[in-house]
């Protein structure tokens, strides 16, 4: 297939290639920021040898790590934009926000060519899973601050598609718009495609007969790389739905293949990544690591070994779509963030979703990390379908705990509530409490 790349040459570039592109942006970087932000002047100062003098890719790793909670100390310490900032502020065409937890979130300026870089991967993304010019493009993230929208929007532009703007619309609006429109793409974080979907249903719509739709994204959220979770988007839409990782940060650093071999690739001409072990050191093909990104394209806040808290695994074979790009196994694993310990067991709430998923009659469910008797314990609430009839949920109840008790190793409780009890997140979900570490008030 001829036209599966957008930029064949850089898709399916030779290491040897790829390597001679990514030293010299590197080297540019890495100069950029050592002579132009005063944050990595004084963070680079003195590291020898000059660090402008990069011989190989491997010398990256003399440099010093890069987090988001130094990035958001130093904002803090020089409002409102801290110091990172390598350009005039004249020169910045874009600000975004990223989504915060906890605390003030970061704001994120762009150049305008740093804009073009982010939307332009972007855009290499969604030709990947499909999308082309003909195509009208339904991106339904919040109208506001944050990159999901803008980038979206643009990114499908880029690509020359019609774009039907709905970042301020409610739900019933959007819906109303796929019935209407020949709308045959549609963007979103894997909880709200969930939530759209469950919304059709409850007027009576079929989605996956009544729209156009034809391929989704999502991102924002692992959950497309969740089979289950990818199986229940593609059934309610009647379409291929695809996993997009980004980071306001960093890029819309890669794509789930088309090829559909559970492979994620990089866009490494954007970003540079290395995968790394506890010990700082990089993992072989095959193994799991931290995720560390060097931006090779951003001029504004050009970021260097940024810790990205995500967990990969760099896979140890060839994907077929014929890419050359680095790939991981089944995107982001997993956030470091989010581990839990539960009675000496690690837990990640996305391998609680990964069980739940595949029972169809769960339409939503939250996770609820608590101590109960001076023990450690997971409770997992349930919010069955309205078409179980009430006597299946004790059974759905305790078919799950058995699923959960031998995917997870340890025992867990589970409710099951009425339908509709629990809340749903039409933008990133937040399932998960932990009240082992959260004040109660
Ligand atoms: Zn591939």
């Amino acid at each position: 297939m001829a036209s599966r790349y957008l930029e064949p040459r850089l898709e399916r570039a030779s290491r040897a290639e790829m390597t001679r592109l990514q030293l010299r942006r590197l080297r540019e970087q890495v100069a950029h920021a050592a002579r132009h932000s005063p944050f990595y002047r004084r963070k680079l100062r003195g590291l020898r040898p000059d660090p402008a003098r990069l011989r190989t890719l491997d010398d990256l790793r003399r440099l010093p790590f890069t987090t988001k909670d130094e990035l958001k100390e130093n904002q803090a310490a020089n409002p409102p934009w801290g110091d990172v900032l390598a350009v005039p502020l004249a020169d910045v065409l874009r600000v975004h926000l990223t989504s915060a937890t906890t605390g003030r979130p970061l704001a994120f300026l762009d150049t305008a060519a740093d804009w073009h870089g982010f939307y332009h991967s972007y855009a290499r993304s969604l030709h990947a899973f499909g999308v082309r010019k003909a195509d009208m493009v339904m991106a339904a993230f919040s109208y506001g601050p944050w990159i999901g929208y803008w980038s979206g929007f643009y990114a499908a532009q880029d690509l020359g598609c019609l774009v039907y703007p709905v970042g301020g619309l409610s739900t019933e609006q959007r819906l109303d718009a796929l019935l209407t429109y020949p709308i045959t793409v549609l963007g979103c974080t894997p909880s709200y495609a969930l939530f759209l979907a469950e919304a059709a249903a409850k007027k009576g719509i079929d989605l996956a007969k009544q729209s156009k739709l034809r391929i989704t994204w999502h991102t924002g959220e692992p959950g497309a790389s969740i089979p289950a979770t990818k199986a229940k988007i593609e059934s309610a839409f009647g379409v291929r739905a695809y996993d997009l990782p980004g980071l306001t940060e960093i890029a819309a650093w890669g794509f789930e293949c088309d090829a559909r071999a559970g492979l994620t690739h990089v866009h490494e001409d954007y970003v540079y990544p290395e995968v790394l072990d506890e010990q700082g050191q990089p993992v072989k093909p095959g193994e799991r690591g931290e995720l560390v990104f060097t931006s090779l394209y951003r001029k504004a806040m050009p970021l260097l070994r940024y810790r990205t808290r995500d967990i990969v695994q760099l896979a140890d074979r060839r994907c077929p779509c014929g890419r050359t790009l680095v790939a991981f196994e089944g995107g982001v694993l997993a956030r470091v963030d989010d581990m839990k310990k539960v009675r000496g067991i690690i837990v990640y709430p996305r391998r609680i979703e990964e069980l739940v998923r595949p029972h169809r009659d769960v339409d939503e469910f939250q996770i609820v990390f608590r101590r109960r008797d001076g023990l450690d314990d997971i409770l997992v609430r349930l919010d069955p379908s309205p078409a179980l009839a009430p006597v299946a949920r004790e059974r759905l109840g305790e078919t799950l705990a058995r699923d959960l008790q031998l995917g997870l190793g340890i025992r867990v409780s589970v409710e099951v509530g009425e339908p509709g009890s629990l809340p749903r997140w039409d933008h990133k979900a937040r399932r998960v409490t932990d009240e082992r570490t959260e004040v109660p008030f």
